[in-house]
């Protein structure tokens, strides 16, 4: 029997979200922006799945916009937001240890003139809140820090950069894709001004996310063209997928602290099994980290190898972010927290969700120890 171990890449669609989900495939399939009555259908679906996400988040629905994706979330408020606000100033805040779809887009932007700062994180994957006062200056128009980060789990103090932010009167952005469903979220209670989120990283389907955006915040579209959410986000929409990302965001907040307490327990125990074996060690804060994220490095066990020995046990796990696998270069993250080459390519990260339980922690426990007595031979 297989195990996935690799819940941070993706998880799978629920079966409620999934049924949900089917009949606007085929049966109603009217274009929400249609005058007809099945387009009222479709409208409401929509309208319903903004009301269920805005009711989870804390916020108001309307500063709920649907998007295809946590990439294209991120895109659009980093992008958005520094072209809305280009007269103001050209300096955005960040850090090292962001998401590919936030780090290529403030590439993106410094080659077209604006200026980044990467903070730093220490060895736990923390920033320092000292070194974002000092950075910000007259120009900076944004701020975007993860929430939970998708290799090592570590979690950042989102409450306080808030208040950093809002204070300076800059724009804060959040990439919450990897907490959402792991960690619980309200945006009332908190200085933030958009955040992104993933259908596919909460039992929903693939291809839809969201942006939070807060009231009043001038944002430029990423995408024009039709008039679909509010002319900010062109394109017809994806009413399925929209309906599945209502429905996997209402079942990702219930119950969310028994989800934690079981998913945590069978971290503590994945990561107490790992670190008994020799020259093994644990990367990412133990305290502040998601419930479901272990991210180890093996001494002289490449990551590689453990990857394929571990598939042909049928166990799925990863070396960090999918975007890695396949490349040799050392783990960004890991790189980050000042890990050498070497043990950052002998890095493993196994992330767990409700599906997953005790007795394949025990079961993945036992496989990776056989493996490390084989390719330390
Ligand atoms: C997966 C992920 C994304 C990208 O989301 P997609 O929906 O796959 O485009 C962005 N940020 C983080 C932290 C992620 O884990």
């Amino acid at each position: 029997m297989s195990i996935n171990f690799d819940k941070a890449a993706t998880t799978r669609l629920k079966e409620e979200v999934l049924n949900e989900m089917l009949p606007y495939l085929n049966e109603f399939y009217a274009n929400a922006s249609s005058i007809y009555s099945p387009a009222q259908k479709s409208k409401e679906k929509i309208e319903s799945s903004r009301m269920k996400i805005s009711s989870a988040l804390g916020c108001k629905p309307s500063e709920i916009y649907f998007t295809s994706g946590g990439t294209e979330s991120d895109n659009w408020a980093i992008k958005g937001i520094a072209d809305s606000l280009r007269e103001k100033g050209n300096h955005i805040i960040t850090s090292k240890i962001e998401h590919h779809a936030i780090l290529n887009s403030a590439y993106f932007l410094e080659e077209r003139g604006y200026r980044v700062t990467y903070l730093n994180v220490d060895i736990d994957g923390f920033i320092s809140l000292k070194e974002l006062e000092d950075s910000i200056c007259d120009e900076t128009i944004l701020i975007s820090t993860m929430l939970a980060n998708n290799e090592i789990g570590t979690i950042e103090p989102i409450e306080e950069i808030g208040k950093i932010a809002k204070e300076k009167n800059v724009i804060y952005h959040v990439d919450a894709v990897q907490a959402l469903g792991n960690l619980p979220i309200d945006l009332k209670n908190l200085d933030v001004d958009l955040m992104s989120f993933s259908g596919h990283k909460i039992n929903g389907p693939a291809g839809v996310g969201v942006l939070y955006i807060k009231d009043k915040t001038k944002i430029t579209p990423l995408l024009h063209g039709g008039a679909q959410e509010k002319s900010k986000r062109a394109g017809t929409e994806n009413v399925a997928g929209i309906i599945g990302m209502g429905k996997a965001v209402e079942l990702a907040v219930e119950n969310i602290n028994g989800k934690i307490d079981y998913i945590s327990k069978m971290r503590n125990k994945l990561i107490e099994n790992l670190l008994s074996i020799d020259g093994v060690t644990l990367n990412g804060s133990l305290e502040n980290r998601l419930p479901g994220n272990v991210n180890v490095s093996i001494e002289g066990v490449d990551s590689q190898e453990m990857l394929i020995f571990l598939d042909r046990k049928d166990i799925c796990a990863s070396s960090g972010s999918a975007c890695n696998t396949g490349s040799i270069k050392p783990s960004h993250v890991l790189k980050a927290l000042g890990l050498s080459d070497e043990l950052a390519k002998d890095c493993l990260r196994l992330t767990l969700d409700s599906e997953n339980t005790l007795e394949e922690v025990e079961e993945v426990s036992k496989e990776i120890k056989k493996i490390i007595k084989i390719l330390r031979k």
